[in-house]
């Protein structure tokens, strides 16, 4: 007889056998899932959304998500396998990221050293860089629940950094080893294409209008929303480096208040050992202004991002 699952049955999904849930939105779960065809030899994510929750335009969303996810094909972007659906379901296959959220990873380690955010930040920003300059898509929900990883063993250190203010709930997150990471990251790879927009079609082959004769605000347009992806990855950059968001506040109407003036600061004594270089492309991230703002290529020419080999957190 067979074993009842602590999950839902769900109607077409009889190929898979759920093994976990790794993680919820709105209207979905995410489960780790297993093929009894053995087509697939590795474990997949199935993203379960609950259609009958949703009007008619939540359904939609939920198609261009897939429509997008569909045309992407980088090695720092959880790809999608297939997708289905029943009368009360849609079935999203994606590729496993089994590491699950560098969110809780953050939580764990409480702060990055400088080696490991940019380890992490330069392939959050690989995939941005493929998103913004060869599909004209903008994803526009970075944050580290949608940031996902392969987690690979942690080498304990050598020598642990000595204890500094701030420091108390440090979990040691090991050795750094060049290529691969540290703190049980590996592989980053963007999940979560909910809420994200073309902005122009690559496979179109009839140019709309010649290039000197779009309006300015139509440039501008496809500018500004790249942008938000930009502060978006100031936002997460800052918190790996100290474990806190930049912007923060119980008040939701203060919060927006601060976020709207781009009020933020590197707090001491949590920011006292971090790179002033780390600093610097920060304020060039969280930049109110979305003209001066980074683009995609200044973030990758910058001196931090360029750096390689150890930066120690006593190096300023
Ligand atoms: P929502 O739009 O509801 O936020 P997401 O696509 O972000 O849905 O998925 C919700 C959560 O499920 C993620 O934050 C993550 O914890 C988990 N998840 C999603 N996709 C994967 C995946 N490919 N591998 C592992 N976990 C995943
Ligand atoms: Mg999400």
């Amino acid at each position: 007889r067979e074993v009842r699952s602590k999950f839902p049955r769900y109607p077409g999904l009889e190929r898979w056998e759920l093994v976990e849930k790794m993680g919820d939105g709105a209207f979905s779960n995410v489960y780790r899932a297993r093929d009894r065809t053995g087509a697939y030899t590795s474990d997949v994510a199935i993203k379960v959304v609950r259609k009958y929750e949703m009007n008619s335009t939540q359904r939609a969303n939920i198609l261009k998500e897939v429509t997008i996810m569909r045309k992407l094909d980088h090695p720092n972007i959880v790809r999608l396998l297939e997708f289905s659906e029943a009368k009360q379901y849609y079935y999203i296959v994606l590729e496993l990221a089994p590491g699950g959220e560098l969110f809780h990873q953050i939580v764990k380690l409480t702060y990055f050293s400088e080696e490991l955010s940019r380890h992490v930040i330069i392939q959050v920003a690989k995939a941005l860089e493929y998103l913004h300059e060869e599909q004209g898509v903008v994803h526009r929900d970075i944050k580290p629940e949608n940031i996902l990883f392969y987690p690979i063993p942690v080498v304990p250190s050598k020598n642990p950094k000595p204890r500094q203010a701030g420091d108390e709930d440090k979990v040691d997150e090991g050795e750094f080893i060049p290529g691969k990471g540290a703190g049980g990251i590996g592989q980053i790879k963007i999940a979560d294409f909910g809420l994200s927009k073309i902005i122009w079609e690559t496979n179109t082959t009839t140019p709309c209008g010649t290039v000197g004769y779009t309006a300015p605000e139509i440039v501008k347009d496809e500018m500004y929303s790249k942008s938000v992806d930009m502060w978006a990855l100031g936002c997460v950059l800052y918190t790996l480096l100290c474990g806190f968001p930049p912007f923060y506040d119980e008040s939701i109407e203060v919060l927006t208040e601060k976020v709207a003036k781009g009020q933020f600061t590197f707090l001491s004594p949590w920011w006292d050992d971090i790179s002033k270089s780390a600093q610097d492309l920060i304020s060039h991230l969280l930049d109110v202004n979305p003209e001066r703002r980074y683009t995609i290529t200044e973030f990758m020419n910058h001196p931090w991002i360029r750096a390689s080999g150890p930066t120690p957190r006593d190096e300023k």
